[in-house]
């Protein structure tokens, strides 16, 4: 048994078929029933949106002999022979293949012949801007004194490339992207049709995966139910044949990117490609992933604008308070930009690498978003530098940024050195934050620990440079937390107190310096054994 493809099987014959379009289906079946049909149509839109089907239902429903309000009746003969492709009056050109301007000559020395069957003669020209210069003006001509048994219906998918003149006299209808909720519920019924049975999820994914068009989740639709034949439709099958990779790759990849971390990305990238991964939907796919995480970031109910699973949610709420805006749009555009480059490309994996690289080093590019960007990694490391300044200074003498001589600057000038324990942990630091998870860790990462300067106590003052550590003041299971992870790595129990930056009351607090003697005995920030004689 031959198997017909869902698109052609279920290609809507009638207006009431038509999904998605409904502004335009309205104003055509108007037209019919009060017989106020116009001589020249426009029909614009993105691929699979219905444009040439419309048309087809146009040209039948203007030459029905029984149109039933407004629709063809699909039963008549001039019905039955163009829907069967074999009336002489509806006229399918391809204007890719026939651009020339003989070929529209060709049409104006037919349009002056009546129909010799149904009333119209009806002239589909689809791909209508690839006509040359010459044709268009062949068709201006037409146009301008069209005979009132002829109609034009072109389809574009670029209505800018239309000259004005040929506008100026069509009756333009713009063909809407077809939204997932409508494609998947026409993708549902056609499944019951079929009696094929789909996970909900599954059937969401290729719907989505048509990006507005119709025909195109159907061809998906088409090669799911082919690969996994008399099966359900899972999800993860629908994954595997549409090359697509599953949203927690993504997840994985954006904190990588976050990070900084190109090998750590291209090494992702590698083993979807290794997986089998088709490159240019994983572009798209995670453009769409981060066009999520915009909308948790920016809107106030994430969940009522976005789709996806409750566990996803909570990722993308996580990495949404990793980076702000700026940033996301800028990782947006360059997928975005990528995505059309990709299309047509020899070596994706090259452009996938190079974007990725993009993304992580800011300072690749010279655009304003990526110069704010290269602002973020700057104020990171200058968050992150009481640690390294250690790093480069000499031993035991007094501290640059210490000028004990003034006891009036109390703030700039703390008398008393940090405790040596304060020291340790300092000096440990970076892995100390190392073990800890999550949005803490990335509060962490953006803190500076303080000691009381004037007073000397033993008490490591954690503050935050952002707002949103204010979560962890106050917080005993915070405290807790950092506390065991110093105990494991130095031995020391330590109090500590959180707070964040230009939002307390301590004036005392300084940096902790760490001193040369105990920075040599922390070799790679592993702290060894105390041995109270080698510090003096
Ligand atoms: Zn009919």
């Amino acid at each position: 048994m031959s198997y017909t493809a869902l698109y052609r099987k279920f290609r809507p014959d009638n207006f009431a078929d038509v999904k998605g379009q409904d502004h335009i289906v309205t104003t055509l079946t108007n037209q019919i029933k009060h017989n106020r049909i116009g001589h020249a149509y426009l029909f614009c839109g993105t691929r699979g949106t219905g444009k040439t089907t419309v048309a087809k239902i146009l040209a039948k429903a203007v030459n029905c002999e029984h149109p039933v309000d407004g629709s063809p009746c699909n039963e008549c003969a001039m019905c039955k022979a163009i829907q069967a492709g074999t009336a002489m009056n509806v006229i399918e050109i391809d204007a890719a293949s026939n651009n020339g301007v003989d070929n529209i000559r060709e049409i104006r020395e037919e349009v002056s012949y009546r129909p010799t069957e149904g009333k119209y003669k009806v002239y589909i020209i689809d791909e209508v801007h690839m006509l040359s210069t010459g044709a268009f003006n062949a068709l201006l001509k037409t146009l301008e004194e069209p005979p009132s048994y002829v109609i034009f219906i072109l389809a574009t998918t670029e209505a800018h490339k239309i000259p004005i003149t040929i506008l100026s006299r069509c009756q333009r209808y713009d063909f809407h992207r077809i939204t997932i909720d409508t494609i998947a519920s026409r993708l549902e019924e056609l499944l019951n049709i079929e009696g094929v049975e789909a996970e909900e999820k599954a059937v969401r994914y290729v719907a989505k995966a048509g990006d507005g068009s119709m025909r195109d989740a159907l061809s998906l639709l088409d090669q799911c139910i082919a690969f996994y034949l008399g099966q359900t439709l899972t999800y993860d099958k629908v994954l595997e044949v549409l090359g697509a990779v599953d949203t927690e790759v993504f997840s994985k990849l954006l904190r990588r990117v976050i990070q900084g971390d190109v090998t750590g990305s291209i090494h992702i990238l590698e083993e979807l490609i290794v997986g089998g991964r088709e490159l240019g939907q994983f572009v798209g796919d995670f453009t769409w992933y981060m066009r999520n995480l915009l909308l948790v970031k920016t809107s106030e109910e994430p969940e009522e604008a976005i789709d996806v699973s409750s566990e996803n949610m909570k990722l993308l709420k996580e990495e949404s308070t990793m980076l702000d805006v700026e940033t996301l749009m800028r990782y947006i555009r360059i997928f975005s930009d990528l995505s059309n480059q990709i299309r047509y490309a020899a070596q994706k994996r090259v452009l996938v690498e190079i974007a990725l690289i993009k993304l992580c080093r800011p300072a690749m590019e010279t655009n304003l978003d990526s110069v704010l960007d290269r602002l973020r990694v700057l104020e990171q490391r200058i968050d992150e530098r009481p640690v390294q300044q250690v790093i480069v200074q000499s031993s035991g003498e007094k501290r640059p940024d210490i000028s004990g001589d003034n006891p009036e600057n109390h703030q700039a000038a703390p008398a008393k050195a940090a405790p040596e324990d304060l020291q340790k942990i300092v000096a440990g630091w970076r892995t100390i934050i190392g073990q800890t998870t999550g949005m803490f860790k990335q509060m962490l990462q953006k803190s500076v620990p303080k000691y009381n300067g004037e007073t000397g106590e033993s008490v490591l003052y954690v503050e935050f440079q952002d707002f949103l550590g204010q979560t962890y003041v106050d917080n005993p299971e915070a405290v807790k937390e950092l506390q065991d992870i110093i105990a494991a790595q130095t031995g020391k129990s330590v109090e500590i107190q959180m707070l964040v930056a230009n939002k307390h009351q301590h004036t005392n607090l300084a940096q902790v310096s760490v001193d040369q003697a105990i920075r040599e005995n922390i070799h790679m920030d592993i702290v060894t054994e105390e041995d109270p004689d080698e510090i003096e």
